[in-house]
């Protein structure tokens, strides 16, 4: 591990300035995944910011929305009443990730810019366009049974390890990011970017912003919204196949809704054309199925995960069942 220095800011304005002074500074939330980074070498930052004292932890409500500070831990986010009640499938993708101990400190700003866990790009000595553009793909030979079907390009094909991501996707939630003049709003489906050639540029963050907050506006599908996650193992493992989906139903018919994937993609992935295909038809497994066909079409399995394919569709019906059953309920 290489030496670096560390400081504790208590504004978000001192934060941003002084990682700012520091051309390799990152900041430091929660550390379960940076820290990770640190000791294996694939980081290698002269300063650590420490943004955990700047009093973005709070999660505050009113009748629009719920806006969850990027220093509230997932412990906090999960566990909120309001949360749990008016959207279930953010509390649900939470809690099914880590454990509870990982979610005690780990933070919401943390949670949405956690690295991907390719074993290559965690792994210094392999060849990784992400972690050191220009070296090639290890991947794509390689051990690929975890990685992504939807969204790759022959520089990368790793996955977005994040669940609340995906929940927060679905949700159309909006990042609040401040730099050293402003605090701007970005829809989350505009924050992440598709890797293409540079698979280094995960998202449209700009060198010392901040995410200081998430808001999450109240839909008349939130509350009527499920996550469901495969997984190798039931807890303490990230998702080979996961959809965060909200649903308006009435009548038996779906008068709306909201789809997003997580285990199978370079980025949470929107599922628009599933939606398109989903508005004005019955709340039936068969429409369910046929949405999961239209968005798994455009899928590109490599050597060792074809299965997540046919796992993520399946994934994709449970979910939409199950959020069409809260709705009868
Ligand atoms: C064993 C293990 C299992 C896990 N399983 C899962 C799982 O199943 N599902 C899942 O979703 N996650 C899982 N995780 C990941 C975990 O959720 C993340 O490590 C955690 O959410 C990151 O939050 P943090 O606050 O610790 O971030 P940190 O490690 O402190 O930071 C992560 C990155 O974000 C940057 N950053 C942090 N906050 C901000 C901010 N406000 N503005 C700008 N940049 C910021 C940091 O500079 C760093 O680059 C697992 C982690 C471990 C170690
Ligand atoms: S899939 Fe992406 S992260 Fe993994 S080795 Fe290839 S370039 Fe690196």
């Amino acid at each position: 591990m290489n030496d670096f220095s560390y400081s504790r800011p208590t504004t978000t304005t001192e934060a941003i300035q002084t990682l700012l002074s520091h051309p390799d500074a990152l900041y430091l939330a929660g550390g379960t995944n940076v820290i990770d980074h640190l000791k294996l070498g694939v980081v290698t930052p002269s300063q650590l910011v420490d943004i955990r004292h700047l009093g973005l932890d709070k999660i505050s409500t009113d009748a629009q929305s719920v806006t969850i500070g990027a220093g509230a831990t997932n412990s906090a986010a999960a566990y909120h009443h309001e949360i749990q009640t008016h959207f279930p499938a953010l509390a649900e993708a939470i809690l099914a990730g880590a454990s509870p101990q990982l979610r005690n400190v780990a933070t919401t700003g943390g949670n949405l810019l956690q690295k991907t866990r390719c074993t290559y790009f965690r792994d210094i000595h392999s060849a990784c366009n992400k972690r050191q553009p220009g070296s090639g793909c290890a991947a794509l030979e390689g051990f690929n049974r975890s990685h992504a079907i939807l969204g790759t390009s022959d520089a990368c094909i790793a996955t977005h390890p994040s669940d609340m991501a995906v929940a927060l996707t679905a949700l159309e939630a909006v990042i609040h990011i401040q730099d050293q003049s402003v605090v701007r709003t970005v829809p989350i489906e505009a924050f992440y970017v598709s890797y293409g050639e540079d698979p280094a540029k995960e998202n449209v963050l700009k060198p010392g912003d901040l995410i200081v907050a998430i808001e999450i506006p109240r839909t008349a599908w939130a509350g009527h919204s499920r996550y469901v996650k495969a997984r190798d193992r039931s807890s303490y493992e990230f998702a080979l196949a996961s959809a965060a989906v909200a649903v308006d139903v009435d009548a038996g018919k779906i008068r709306n809704c909201r789809i997003a994937l997580g285990g199978v993609a370079t980025k949470p992935w929107r599922a628009h054309a599933a939606e398109a295909a989903l508005v004005g038809q019955s709340a039936t497994p068969v429409a369910f199925r046929a949405a999961a066909e239209a968005e798994l079409a455009s899928a590109k399995a490599q050597k060792e995960n074809g299965f997540k394919i046919e796992l993520c569709k399946r994934v994709m019906v449970k979910a939409l069942q199950e959020a069409a059953e809260m709705r009868r309920a």
